[in-house]
């Protein structure tokens, strides 16, 4: 297995169980990560562990399509390059958005002095994104993303009270992680793209199995597809257990 797999499950990883993150901090004082003490995560907790295997089996699966050499090859050559600014990304996108046909609008709420900047998004008559986002050296770190009904009035460090929200805030998780690792400093910019492809979350049939709704758990129910995965840079609705 390669230090890029380990990496992804370490990502996954530290979602849910942060002692099990700090041992992957451990494990990466020399820049690489030990195999032992990946192993030694690996055991801590059984929920980690499940949710290791759930979340890196629908990365792997759903964001086959973003993963392209030439993107890493552009990856590296951003590197060395000068960060563009949260805003200027978040203006840029905002004019590609015009030419789509929905409404997506993008409103930054604050720009606190430790330059975090929270915003949201709000895809068509659909859902609101809250995220707050970090400016990094070479990628900007998004610290909060979650999703809420259009009606809802939460700020962006509570949880939806609707459980399809709740359910692709738990997928956003895994998106951001795979998207910071193969788009670098373009990051944000898909991120807002995959979040613009939910418009259709009320009307889209699944990709795969071609219904609407299907049982996603015992706890989240009928849910309509909550994913969206890309494939030649096209983004298709699926419902998680389809792809
Ligand atoms: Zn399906």
């Amino acid at each position: 297995m390669t230090n890029a797999f380990f990496k992804e499950k370490t990502l996954i990883g530290s979602f849910f169980n942060t002692v099990a993150f700090r041992v992957i901090e451990e494990a990466e004082v020399n820049g690489e990560l030990q195999e032992n003490l990946i192993e030694k995560y690996a055991v801590i907790s059984t929920q980690g562990k499940r949710a290791h295997s759930t979340f890196l089996d629908e990365l792997k699966k759903n964001f086959r399509g973003l993963d392209k050499n030439e993107d890493i090859h552009r990856l590296k050559k951003q590197k060395s390059e000068t960060k563009r600014s949260i805003q200027s990304v978040i203006d840029t996108w905002t004019e590609k958005a015009k030419t789509f046909p929905f409404k997506v609008l993008v409103t930054v709420l604050e720009q606190s002095q430790s330059s975090t900047v929270g915003f949201t998004v709000t895809v068509s008559n659909i859902m609101n994104v809250k995220l707050v986002v970090k400016p990094g050296a070479t990628t900007n770190e998004v610290q909060r993303i979650v999703m809420f009904g259009i009606d809802e009035k939460k700020n962006a460090w509570e949880d939806s009270s609707y459980l399809v929200f709740q359910r692709i805030s738990q997928l956003a998780i895994g998106a951001v992680d795979y998207i910071n690792r193969t788009k670098g400093e373009d990051s944000l910019e898909y991120l807002l793209d995959w979040l613009a492809s939910y418009n259709d979350l009320y009307s889209a049939v699944c990709h795969r199995c071609q219904k609407h709704l299907y049982l996603d758990s015992q706890y989240f129910k009928l849910l309509p597809p909550t994913l969206r995965v890309y494939d030649q840079a096209k983004s298709y609705a699926t419902h998680p257990q389809c792809v």
